[in-house]
């Protein structure tokens, strides 16, 4: 490998090194965006799920205090006590209150706001998708009596909260649960005065469930949907980027190798050129001194060149140097190396060949070049060359050895052409 390729190669690994790295960093970012996306979409989901929810358990708790208040203000409602499901027992020893009244032949009993709350909050008409309960900390019914939430809920409206809200388990399902406080008005103290209640005191609370199972499937659904979208995308781009780089990387090594195979060959020819021919020369040589084999090298100069460039022009010579080149490639052993050497001077280096053996092999070759005119487009040219062969001998560098069959060369064309 020459310097100048071993260059561009280190280069091509630096220019891999930096598609890689910063493609990558775009990859990076892309998917940093989406996933920041998926999040901060979650997070205003579940935000306007939760306000949704608080606002319908608002709702609800503003109208079942409505109702109680309209109660509290005509003291109650009285019912027909076959229909009433028997005395509110809780209203017996309240002063002033008649649990019970005849009109006629009828009786009537009197429902209270608490017990219509309770009675009502057992209505079956809602399903598990609405459920309420009046609770306090300080009971008259012990059917009312509080949950943990609800204890817990209670326990901050003494401290100043306006309402509670929470997620919970109830009877195996998911709810959303919102309590408010319910707050002594002057119509309440009837009843609750004994209890020591003072007007605009707390007395207890509703709690509202509202079922949240078909909300969550839904969200769970979404979100399912929005990974997968995210994970596609992240992948398409991940695998575009992949691909680009590749793409890009494979141009790349693609131009490297074109360039090297340039600057290692002569682009007439096809042939090694002088630079690369003398630097194979060079590690042959050092093989051989190894390895202790013979080396032979032959420098072939085509005769009376010139002569053909001016019978046929500069381009019939070029085809001539053209063909006595794929001659030479075609002929020559696989483990021997053919070069350009200068304008239609050629070197061959013949590896494990003793000189004997490097004369016969160019003899041949230039028997061959004289029985076979090159072909070009203008005129078949016959045309011989003259070769100089030597065998490295023991301690000659490159130089020595060349210029020993540059001599020979000269000697053979010297002594009458067309021979070796
Ligand atoms: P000799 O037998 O003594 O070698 O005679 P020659 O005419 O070949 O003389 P010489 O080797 O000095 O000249 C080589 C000529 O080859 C000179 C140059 O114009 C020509 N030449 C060199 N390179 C090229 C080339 O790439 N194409 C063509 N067409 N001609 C070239
Ligand atoms: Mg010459
Ligand atoms: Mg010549």
């Amino acid at each position: 490998m020459t310097q100048d390729h071993l260059q561009s190669e280190l280069k091509i690994d630096a220019s891999r090194r930096f598609v890689k790295k910063y493609l990558g960093i775009i990859a990076l970012l892309i998917s940093l965006v989406i996933v920041t996306v998926f999040f901060a979409f979650n997070a205003v989901t579940s935000n306007t799920i939760a306000q949704q929810f608080e606002d319908e358990g608002s709702s609800f708790f503003n109208e079942i205090i409505n109702v109680r208040l309209w109660l509290a203000n005509h003291g109650g409602v009285y019912v027909p006590l076959e229909t009433a499901g028997g005395v509110n027992k809780y209203l017996k020893d309240i002063e002033g209150v008649d649990a019970v009244i005849e009109c006629g032949e009828r009786k009537y009993t009197l429902k209270n706001p608490a017990l219509v709350t309770r009675e009502l909050s057992e209505s079956t008409l809602h399903g598990d998708r609405l459920k309420y309960k009046i609770t306090s900390l300080n009971l008259i019914n012990p059917d009312n009596a509080p949950d943990a939430f609800e204890a817990d809920a209670l326990r901050r409206f003494q401290q100043g909260a306006t309402h509670v809200t929470t997620i919970a388990e109830m009877d195996g399902k998911t709810y959303f649960r919102y309590m408010a406080p319910l707050k002594t008005v002057a119509p309440c103290m009837k009843c609750h005065a004994k209890q020591g209640y003072k007007v605009g005191e707390i007395r207890g609370g509703i709690a509202v469930s509202i079922l949240a199972d078909d909300v969550n499937k839904k969200i769970f659904r979404a979100r399912a949907f929005m990974v997968l979208g995210g994970f596609t995308v992240i992948a398409l781009v991940a695998c575009s980027i992949l691909y680009i780089s590749r793409h890009f990387i494979k141009d790349l090594q693609a131009a490297q190798d074109t360039l090297a195979e340039m600057a290692m060959t002569d682009a007439m020819t096809g042939l090694y050129n002088r630079t690369t021919g003398i630097g194979m020369l060079k590690k042959e040589i050092a093989r051989a001194s190894r390895n202790e084999r013979p080396l032979s090298l032959a420098i072939i100069d085509v005769d009376f060149f010139k002569k053909i460039n001016d019978t046929y022009g500069h381009c019939v010579g070029d085809e001539v140097l053209v063909a006595l080149a794929r001659m030479l490639q075609n002929n020559i052993r696989e483990c021997d190396m053919a070069c350009r050497y200068g304008g239609e001077e050629f070197l061959i280096v013949m590896p494990d060949t003793a000189l004997k053996d490097a004369f016969v092999s160019v003899t041949r070759l230039l028997g061959m070049i004289q029985d076979a005119p090159a072909k070009t487009g203008k005129a078949d040219v016959t045309f011989t060359f003259s070769a100089g062969v030597a065998e490295v001998a023991v301690g000659e560098e490159v130089d020595d050895i060349i210029n020993r069959a540059d001599m020979l060369l000269y000697k053979a064309k010297s002594q009458g052409r067309n021979q070796v």
